[in-house]
Order: C-alpha cells, then structure tokens, then sequence
C-alpha cells in the first residue's frame, strides 16, 4: 500500500540526493569512514513515514556494521553490541558485512517510525573507504496488507526444462498461499538469466556473477534466483542474501534457490518436494525481509539463541522445538522423518510485522 504525497515538503540538508520513485522517497550519498572509524548517517525522518531502510555499500574487501541508532529523543533502541553478547536475533546489521543493510524500525515492538532526526552510526576498521549510501523510506497507510514485488529469475538455461519451470510454478502458488495469510501478495515477473546456474552463497564469493544477474532487477522487487545448486554448503535449499536483505541492488541483493536439492536424488519433483520448495521461497524471502528463525539449531542439545519476538516460544531442546514450533515457517529446518514433511506455513503475529514493515513491501 502506498502513497506518494506525503514526501516533497521536508528532507532538506545534510548532503543527500533525495529522488521519489515507485513509492519510496529515496536518499543518496557518500560519505567516507573517517579516522575514528565511524560514518554518522543522520536522516532527518518526514512526517508520516513508517519504515526507512539504510544500505551502506562497503566495497571491495571493506566491512562494517551499524553500531548504535540513535532517535530524535536521544533514545538509543539499537546497540548492536547487545547483539554480539546476547541470545536474541533482532538484525544481522550489527555484524560486520561488505554490504551494511539496516531496517528500522525492525518490529512493531520498535514502536512508530518518529519525525526527526534520526541517527544510525556505521562502524567500519576500513578507515578512509568512501561508502555510498541509499535510504529508502516508505509511507504505508496499512501495515496489515500490501504486495511484494518478486524477480523470478531462472539462470542458465534451467527455464529451458519444462519440469523445472512447472515445479516452480507449482511451488510459488504454495509460497502464494502462505503470504496471502500474512495478507501480502505476491506479484512475480519471472525472467531468464543466461549465468551460471551453480552458484556460491551470495556474499561468499561469485560476486561479480550475482552483479551482473541483478543487473536488471527492477525497483522495489526481491530477486530469486533459481540455479541448479549452491556451490559453497552442501545440502542448501535456499539462501538468502541478507537478515534484511537490501532492496538496492548489490552482490548480495539475491535469494538463491537450489533446483537439485528439492528434486532429490531422481531429480523429479514429487508433490512433497515441491511443498518444501514453495517453503524454501518463503522461508527464504522472510529471511530477506527481516525474519530470524524463531530458535537456532541446538548445539550441544541446548538451543541458545532465539529470535527477539514474544510471540515464538523460547524452546530448548531440539524435540522441544520440533514440538513447539515445527511448523513455523522459519523453523531451520524442514521435518521429514515421516514423509510428507510437517507443513511449515504459520507465520505469527509479530513476525507478520516485521514482514510488513519491510520497504520492500508496498
Ligand atoms: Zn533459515
């Protein structure tokens, strides 16, 4: 949902190119890390603004987090070493990456996006490093419904196989249906990409691969790229580029879906692989806008790190939660012990939010 009205009158100052396209109020720039290893991006928050995302490009080799965000209150609701020390996963902003994206505010329990100045500060040991930087900032008059917009993207030549494209068709009317219950509609145009169709994670190498195939991402679209695997981990259904993911194109701006691993060991899809490969997309995609799996994978036995919302229980064993949260969509992994897997489709209340607050979503 969306309304573009709202933008022209404020947003003065401070150095930024500030441009209105589908939607968003966009500001550019580029700052470089000073001596004391920061870049203090202040934006100064319109009216009526409800979610703002803040992508910083590091560059080659270079890497950096947002450390703290600051509001215009002197609050400081962010700190991202709270993170680094802590057992609940807000963002990956807080990490060092050679692509900063941050959303804010993340959840519903961030409270309102508020006018003002706004203050993020980047970190980054790459003193003198110019960095550009995008904000993207949305007004959204319902924070219960909207459309994505999805760049279906076949690499290589794997739209050629007829078996491919009707499994993943197949597949999207299953990841259709499970964002239509968190009221988000899916608009996919689906397109080819004469690449290569075995791939890295993104971020972990093939970088100028993943630049040249979202090259033509349109605006405000989350990319998926079908390829036939992921080269870097064995046994990846999917990846996504981000904890959000940015919705400005870099070599990371991707959700990656693997043909082969779906299919399995004959290669053709069964009904059961194709609901885990609708799954994957929205699993996937809900990374990407801004979803941490509600528990981490036990280590030890013990699980020991959870997402931040109330809404998902604190499980503590892996049979725990299997119990208690395995058909959660961003449980980490699928449950297949007894064929078909359990279908992970329910999305909660505040992970709904999160997905809505994305810039992404119109
Ligand atoms: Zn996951």
């Amino acid at each position: 949902m969306r309304r573009v009205a709202w933008i022209a009158v404020l947003l003065g100052g401070c150095g930024w190119d500030l441009t209105t396209s589908d939607g968003l109020v966009w500001l550019t720039t580029q700052r470089h890390v000073g001596p004391d290893g920061r870049i203090p991006i202040v934006v100064d928050v319109p009216a009526n603004a409800t979610s703002l995302q803040v992508v910083g490009e590091m560059g080659a080799g270079a890497q950096g987090y947002i450390e703290t965000v600051t509001d215009a209150s002197g609050d400081v609701p962010f700190v991202a070493k709270e993170t680094w020390d802590g057992v609940h996963n807000r963002t990956n902003a807080g990490f060092s990456s050679g692509v900063v994206t941050m959303d804010w505010p993340i959840a519903e329990s961030d409270g309102p996006l508020i006018a003002g100045t706004l203050r993020f500060d980047l970190r980054s040991a790459d003193h003198g490093v110019d960095v550009p930087l995008t904000i993207a900032i949305k007004q959204d008059d319902d924070l219960t419904r909207g459309v994505l917009a999805v760049d279906l993207v076949y690499a290589g030549t794997l739209e050629g196989d007829p078996a491919v494209v009707a499994a993943t068709e197949a597949a999207l009317d299953h990841w259709r249906d499970i964002y239509a219950a968190i009221g988000i509609e899916l608009d996919v145009v689906e397109r080819e990409w004469d690449g290569a169709s075995k791939l890295t994670s993104p971020g972990y190498g093939d970088a100028d691969v993943y630049r040249e195939a979202l090259a033509d991402k349109p605006p405000r679209s989350v990319s998926v790229l079908v390829i036939d695997r992921v080269t870097d981990v064995a046994g990846v259904f999917g990846v996504s580029g981000g904890i959000p993911g940015s919705l400005v194109p870099t070599d990371r701006s991707v959700v990656s879906v693997s043909v082969k691993e779906h299919a399995g060991r004959d290669g053709l899809f069964s009904a059961a692989e194709i609901q885990l490969y609708g799954e994957t997309m929205a699993h996937e995609v809900g990374h990407y806008l801004g979803l941490f799996h509600p528990a981490e994978l036990p280590v030890g036995g013990v699980v020991k790190s959870w997402d931040a919302l109330d809404d998902t229980p604190e499980c503590l064993t892996g049979n725990d939660c299997d119990a208690r949260l395995g058909t959660n969509l961003m449980y980490p992994t699928p449950l297949c012990d007894t064929p078909p897997c359990t279908p992970q489709a329910n999305v909660t209340r505040q992970q709904e939010g999160i997905v809505q607050r994305y810039v992404g979503v119109q």
